[in-house]
């Protein structure tokens, strides 16, 4: 009895021992919940959003860019390059004005099921042809803008080509050449501490009054994240058309300090959070 009583404490000890390696597991699980919680914005900022215009419609040249001087805004063009020439001078303006000129494929592949792709289907494509898309795109781009994309939008925000048991993930070739990939018509803004960059959630705004955004905007600080938002033309509030008065208020709302809301481009953001993740 007597030995036993003096082993106990070694026993002790050893059921200390047996536990070092669950330990060290829960600490390195602590370890990641604790980096995720500790995904921090810059300048003590609450949250990221980004005003994102697709297929170079020509009234976000036409109204737009005047509309975000005078508001001072900095948003993100994701270009069907084909249709650039349609505004040349408009677009070298958004270049100018600082806006960040993106990739969204030269010609816009989208699947058979909406009529305007049937003739150019993601159905009917294979990955070597959706290459041709991406590079063809940022070729145009640098050569009538001068500047070479970073960003890429999927068209009709689907990843994929081919059908049935051909079908393939094109997300890839988007992450070998830009620092984000952005969806459409996604749930959900992006949790910075986890998201996969090559497919960045995008949150439609086109047809909704602030009243509706602002939600969307508040949810996003709450939970420290990012929301990409979506939009065609700029405009009176309709289908596809982002409402002037409502990004007039939301940029008063997210400019606001009180909101610690950073707006910035989708590469700016998707650049930070690719380096702050990359830290120890
Ligand atoms: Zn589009």
């Amino acid at each position: 009895m007597g030995t036993m009583r003096r082993l106990a404490p070694f026993a002790v000890c050893c059921v200390i021992g047996t536990n070092v390696p669950a330990r060290a597991e829960q600490s390195s699980q602590a370890g990641q919940e604790h980096a995720h919680h500790s995904f921090r914005w810059p300048e003590g900022k609450r949250a990221a959003v980004s005003l994102s215009f697709d297929d170079a419609r020509l009234s976000q040249v036409d109204t737009g860019l005047d509309l975000f001087r005078r508001l001072g805004i900095k948003a993100t063009f994701f270009l069907e390059s084909n249709n650039i020439e349609r505004r040349l001078a408009g677009w070298k303006q958004a270049v100018a004005d600082g806006h960040e000129i993106a990739n969204h494929t030269m010609t816009h592949p989208c699947t058979a099921n909406y009529a305007f792709s049937l003739d150019n289907a993601l159905e009917s494509y294979d990955l070597q042809m959706m290459m041709a898309q991406l590079d063809g795109a940022n070729a145009q781009i640098q050569k009538l803008l001068g500047v070479t994309p970073k960003t890429f939008a999927y068209p009709c925000g689907q990843k994929f080509v081919g059908r049935g048991l051909d079908v393939r993930s094109y997300v890839p070739l988007v992450a070998d050449r830009f620092v984000v990939g952005r969806g459409y018509l996604d749930e959900s803004a992006n949790d910075p501490s986890v998201c996969d960059l090559a497919q960045a959630m995008g949150t439609a705004f086109d047809g909704m009054d602030f009243s509706q955004m602002k939600p969307i905007v508040d949810e996003a600080i709450k939970e420290g994240r990012w929301v990409i938002f979506v939009g065609h033309e700029i405009g009176k509030r309709g289908y596809q058309v982002t409402d002037v008065k409502a990004l007039e208020e939301l940029s008063a709302y997210l400019k606001d300090p009180a909101n610690g809301v950073w707006l910035g481009t989708v590469e700016e953001v998707g650049r930070y959070i690719r380096q702050a993740r990359s830290k120890p």
